[in-house]
């Protein structure tokens, strides 16, 4: 049976296709119960989310999807159950945005070199009052005509070593799970899979997050295999981290996993919401 719950999934505010109230009418179609809306580095979906979910019988819980940099890598970090009002955060997210948009302009600028003008424009105009993402890049350059679809856009043009890529600095691993904890939230590694860091990284990673405060990772996501469920439930358990789940649903067609059809923690893992009163009765 699919699970019941989804605390990972895009608005419009980022880089998804529905905006927040669609969004949520969406996730109650297909049967999602507690949702979490995390957009990249913004809690401003939080409040329209929450009061469609009413409407729906869903129970919401306040996310966000913090970019941060560690060893020169781009990791994402989930926040849960985050107060959206606290200070400390929606002062770091302001300043993140801006550095987006810095980074967008310089991703333009990179494209530009190779004769794709007016991008910076494009992407914003794709994005319309959202912040810029590297896919409001990818959508300018597939209806640009630079190649056929987003994931070879990708790897044509925005991933290191490509005319689009850009070596942004992010926030430390430790400011972003510190500014989550210090909203009350509690701190998801996001699709642990994707990151490519080889097994001692991987467990270095583990470590430091948990040492910060860290409470979780995301074990079934939209990025992992079946075998990579099973793996990191096995290393979630050696750390004592607990585990989550979310589809990283962007809309339809531009996401691995459909919401309402992401599978349940293996046997053995202990959920991230397990003393939330929102998803108390999931656990019977
Ligand atoms: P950014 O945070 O601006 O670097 O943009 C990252 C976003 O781009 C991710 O959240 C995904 O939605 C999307 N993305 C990253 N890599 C890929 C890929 N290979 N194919 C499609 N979308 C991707
Ligand atoms: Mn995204
Ligand atoms: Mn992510
Ligand atoms: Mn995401």
């Amino acid at each position: 049976m699919a699970a019941q719950i989804d605390l990972h999934c895009h608005s419009t505010i980022s880089d998804g296709i529905l905006s927040p109230q669609e969004l949520v009418a969406h996730a109650a179609k297909s049967g999602v119960k507690v949702l979490a809306l995390t957009d990249h580095d913004d809690v401003g979906g939080l409040q329209a989310a929450r009061e469609a979910a009413m409407q729906y019988g869903i129970q919401f819980v306040n996310g966000v999807e913090i970019s941060a940099t560690w060893k020169k890598r781009t990791l994402h970090i989930v926040g849960l159950k985050i107060d959206a009002e606290n200070k400390a955060l929606k002062t770091a997210l302001d300043k993140v945005r801006i550095g987006r948009d810095a980074r967008a302009q310089e991703i333009a600028a990179g494209l530009a070199k190779v004769g794709i003008h007016g991008a910076y424009e494009g992407a914003n105009a794709i994005a319309k009052q959202s912040i810029l993402t590297r896919s409001h890049f990818a959508q300018f350059l597939v209806q640009n005509g630079n190649a056929k679809d987003v994931k070879t856009v990708f790897k044509k043009f925005l991933v290191k070593g490509k005319p689009g890529f850009v070596d942004h600095q992010w926030m430390t691993l430790q400011e972003a799970v510190e500014l989550i904890i210090g909203a009350g939230g509690s701190a998801v590694i996001a699709h642990p899979g994707r990151y490519d860091l080889g097994r001692i990284n991987m467990l270095e990673l583990m470590q430091e997050f948990r040492s910060y405060g860290g409470a979780a990772i995301e074990v079934i996501t939209g990025s992992h295999t079946p075998p990579q469920y099973q793996q990191f439930a096995k290393i979630a358990h050696q750390f004592s981290l607990k585990c989550s789940i979310g589809s990283d649903y962007h809309g339809y067609g531009v996401s691995h996993m459909a919401m309402g059809s992401v599978p349940n923690l293996p046997a053995g893992c202990v959920p991230v919401w397990d003393d939330w009163p929102e998803a108390a009765y999931l656990l019977n």
